[in-house]
This record gives structure tokens, sequence and C-alpha cells, in this order.
């Protein structure tokens, strides 16, 4: 059963990098053959297999041989990863909930590595997902705790610019499958992992922007999947 989440989760984290892509094109984002950027051909059925056709391609386009970004290698390899944890880790209607929610995580870390963004519609997903997986006597605590975290943050990012809305609307609607101590978690997680992985990168010039929302939903996956949550 472990294969067929690695399966699904490589499949649906292949089609949310295409979404990704196309966000600037609203019009186009969903239904439409996928084709070569630079050649524009149509790319055949067998050539779009999540991870396989990446490597077996050796990421480039089989008929320009334009190189085809590894961060959609990454992305499938990602989802199909996580998948298969939350398969091993959940239950019911909570494995559907994570798997919604890890499903917009990936969406949000791919639009803000691409274009500095997290579109509204992730937290509204994570929310949403969120509300169905707590217990009905939690739901009220949860919404009021993540409301009041959302004015907090409202108000951090608006006077010291430290951090970006759409990183506090992440850490808000995250705010109601997580208890607050595993939100602490989740951020100091993801500001290590961001600082480990300025410095191996060699970046971190005085001023620059660090695109937070990836670290942010690594740092969520690691608490919900293995630290404390909401029951
Ligand atoms: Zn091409």
């Amino acid at each position: 059963m472990s294969y067929f989440y690695f399966i699904l989760g490589s499949v649906l984290a292949s089609w949310i990098y295409v979404c990704t892509v196309r966000y600037e094109k609203k019009s186009d984002m969903y239904g439409k053959w996928s084709i070569c950027p630079h050649c524009h051909h149509r790319i055949p059925f067998h050539q779009m297999i999540p991870i396989i056709s990446w490597i077996q391609l050796k990421g480039h386009c089989a008929w320009c041989h334009h190189e085809i970004p590894v961060s959609s290698f990454f992305c499938e390899l990602f989802g199909a990863l996580g998948f298969l944890i939350i398969s091993l880790s959940f239950d019911g209607i909570h494995k559907i909930g994570m798997m919604i929610v890890f499903c917009a995580l990936l969406y949000a870390s791919f639009c803000d590595l691409l274009y500095g963004l997290i579109p509204d519609r992730t937290h509204l997903i994570i929310a949403s997902s969120a509300i169905l997986m707590i217990s009905p006597a939690q739901r009220i605590h949860q919404i009021l705790y993540s409301l009041a975290l959302l004015i907090v943050l409202f108000f951090i990012c608006i006077w010291t610019q430290s951090i970006g809305m759409g990183d506090g609307k992440l850490i808000s609607s995250l705010a109601l499958i997580l208890h607050p101590l595993s939100i602490l978690y989740m951020i100091s997680i993801a500001s290590t992992t961001a600082l480990i992985i300025t410095i191996l990168k060699k970046e971190g010039k005085k001023g620059q922007i660090i695109r937070f929302g990836p670290y942010l939903s690594f740092g969520a996956f690691v608490c919900l999947c293995f630290l404390e949550r909401v029951p």
C-alpha cells in the first residue's frame, strides 16, 4: 500500500509543479496538455512519468534538448516521500487532511521560490482542511488562537518588516492544527534550516530577502508528522 501513496504523491506533486509554473498565466493554469516552453512540442504521455522521466531524459527536453528545471524533479520526489511518510503516520480523516495540507505546503513553497509570494488560496486550503482535522471541542479555541496570532504577526510584519505577510498568514493557518509550542518548534526548525542552507550556498548578503515559505513548510511538516499536534 505504501507504493500506492508514493506514486500518488509523485503524480500530484507533478501537477502542483505545473500549476506553479502556470501561476502567472491564470487563464491556462489547469487542464491544458503539457508542452515544452521552449520548442512548444507536445510532451507525450510516456515522457510525463513523475521522477522517472526526468532521470531518463537526463533533465533535458527530448526535442530541443533545453534544460528541464531540476526543481520539477525535486518537487515530484518531495511529493512522493511526503505522501509515503503521511501514509505511515496518520489514519482516517487525519491522513486525508494531512495530504491536502501537504499539497498546499508544496504549492506555497514552489510559488515562493519562483515568484517570491505565497498565494492566498494556500492559506484557505490549509485552514479548511485543518478545521476538518481538529476535534469539535478544539475548534473555537484553535480558531481564536490562530486569529490572535495573525493579528500579532500582522503588526510584526508592519513594524519590523522582518517577515512577509504571506509567511505570517501561513503560520496563522498552520496554528489551527499545531499546538503553540509546536509553532515555536516550527519557526526554530525553519530558521535553523534557512541559516544552514544560506551558509552552505554562501548567500545571505546584507539586506537580501530570504524566501522563507519553503523553510516554514519543512518545519510544519516535521512538527505535524513527528511532534505534537492538536487532536
Ligand atoms: Zn523542447
